[in-house]
């Protein structure tokens, strides 16, 4: 069984999480705040819930665009020794923080790429015989004994060998010579509803499969997964999205502390009058006289193009001055608008800001009006955001 050791991790060199270098609070259209002690929170909070089994970080995509170095160093210092990601150049990047973590490769070796697995000590998660085979020739030729994870399918049919192979294989994996498989894990397809029988399903067929693996840590939870209960959280499980503040319970509390906050600079403010439209396409109207804040962030910073106002669908919102604004016209490459004149007048001025994350605006709500899964929001923020890595509330205000 794992069990979570509380010793710190050998940190080499901790970047100390500050601000983006080359992009100036005072010149940048967005400013970005995270906040790495509600990422920790966050995945202590799942760490209790799970305890005394361990509980791995997933930072895959940039940490979900949080920033890779500053929060897997903070969820080191809190204890974190496994990590996942998607790819070896994130690999590389987490290894460069610590010689002591674990680290988990999800997408798997890739042809010709097994030796590049030993150069950065990562694991790979094998995820079909083909790569076993890979895998296995590399490792007994190159007698690396560093590990890997064996990914099973047992319903979400993206990734992993299938549960008949997995049992086939078991007594060849349990014997010496196999890659040297120190995790058996499987993904759920539908653990953010938790009524869907599939859950059930897949947790019953993982469980038959590591009766197999008697001795071999097993993992099947992601964030959600941890919400369906015991039965999904094996010896290992894999929060990403809930360290990040994206509700693993939807339709109820989120449960997690919010984490990403973005503020939206003002350019300026214009007046415009009854039948006066804004924006490409002429797409929004004005039904009086209106004030219309032009504010410095668009779709080339992720900021969804699909937040403007469609046919059967209101305008996403943003809060200026403490109020809920909607977004007017379409979002454009580098620019959006909003109509403002709820708000009193001086409050909305050049070079103050919008909030277009943040309080009443949680990740999951922007998502919402965008057609979209907080997940998506979070991996798309822009790289032209001046970023703050906060250690506390003050970079998160509404
Ligand atoms: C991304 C991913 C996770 C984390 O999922 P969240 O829903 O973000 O918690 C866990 N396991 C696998 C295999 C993944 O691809």
């Amino acid at each position: 069984m794992a069990i979570r050791k509380p010793k710190q991790p050998d940190i080499a060199e901790v970047p100390a999480p500050v601000t983006s270098p080359d992009i100036v609070e005072a010149e940048a259209g967005g400013l970005l705040s995270i906040d790495l002690a509600a990422i920790v929170a966050n995945w202590r909070t799942l760490a209790q819930m799970t305890m005394p089994i361990d509980c791995a970080a997933v930072v895959k995509s940039d940490a979900y665009g949080c920033g890779i170095e500053p929060v897997a160093s903070s969820l080191m210092t809190a204890g974190a020794t496994t990590f996942f990601v998607a790819d070896l150049s994130e690999a590389r990047r987490l290894r460069a923080l610590s010689h002591d973590i674990t680290i988990y490769v999800l997408n798997g070796v890739l042809p010709n790429t097994a030796p590049a697995f030993a150069d950065a000590n990562a694991r790979p998660v094998i995820n079909s015989l083909t790569e076993l085979a890979e895998w296995d020739a590399f490792v007994t030729s190159a007698e690396w004994h560093g590990g890997a994870a064996l990914h099973v399918d047992t319903g979400i049919n993206r990734l992993g060998v299938t549960p008949e192979d997995a049992v086939a294989l078991a007594p060849r994996i349990k014997g010496e010579h196999h890659g040297g498989i120190k995790l058996l894990m499987s993904h759920l397809a539908c653990a953010e509803t938790p009524e869907h029988p599939l859950n059930d399903k897949q947790v019953r067929l993982f469980r038959e499969v590591r009766l197999h693996y008697r001795g071999i840590p097993s993992s099947l939870a992601n964030s959600s997964g941890i919400f369906l209960g015991p039965s999904a959280h094996c010896d290992l499980v894999r929060p990403g999205a809930a360290l990040y503040g994206i509700n693993p319970t939807p339709g109820k509390t989120n449960p997690m502390q919010p984490v990403v906050g973005l503020q939206g600079r003002i350019v300026q403010v214009r007046h415009v009058d009854r039948g006066d439209a804004v924006g490409y396409g002429a797409a929004w109207t004005a039904a009086g006289p209106s004030r219309i804040a032009v504010v410095a962030i668009g779709y080339g910073d992720g900021y969804a193009r699909a937040a403007s106002a469609g046919p059967d669908k209101p305008a996403a919102q943003a809060i200026v001055g403490g109020q809920l604004c909607p977004l007017v016209g379409r979002v454009s490459m580098d620019l959006l608008a909003i109509d403002v004149t709820a708000t009193p007048e001086g409050v909305a001025r050049r070079g103050a800001t919008a909030t277009l994350i943040g309080g009443e605006i949680d990740v999951d709500r922007l998502a919402g009006w965008t057609g979209t899964i907080g997940y998506e929001v979070l991996t798309r923020l822009g790289r032209r955001y001046h970023r703050v890595w906060t250690s506390g509330s003050e970079g998160n205000q509404g």
